[in-house]
């Protein structure tokens, strides 16, 4: 468990894989996992999505 950089709120690792991206489920900011062992996570870039278009 870990928690969400932006609003604090607890993230579950639970299911979760290195370079997943997910919505917060309090502030729905999109994070991205950067780390399992010990889980981390950060705000996704919004740009790299558009990438490969
Ligand atoms: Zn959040």
């Amino acid at each position: 468990m870990t928690e969400c950089p932006v609003c604090a709120a607890d993230v579950e690792s639970k299911d979760k894989i290195a370079g997943e991206v997910f919505p917060c489920v309090d502030c729905g900011t999109e994070l991205e996992v950067r780390a399992l062992e010990p889980f981390a996570v950060e705000p996704a870039p919004k740009e790299a999505e558009d990438w490969g278009e």
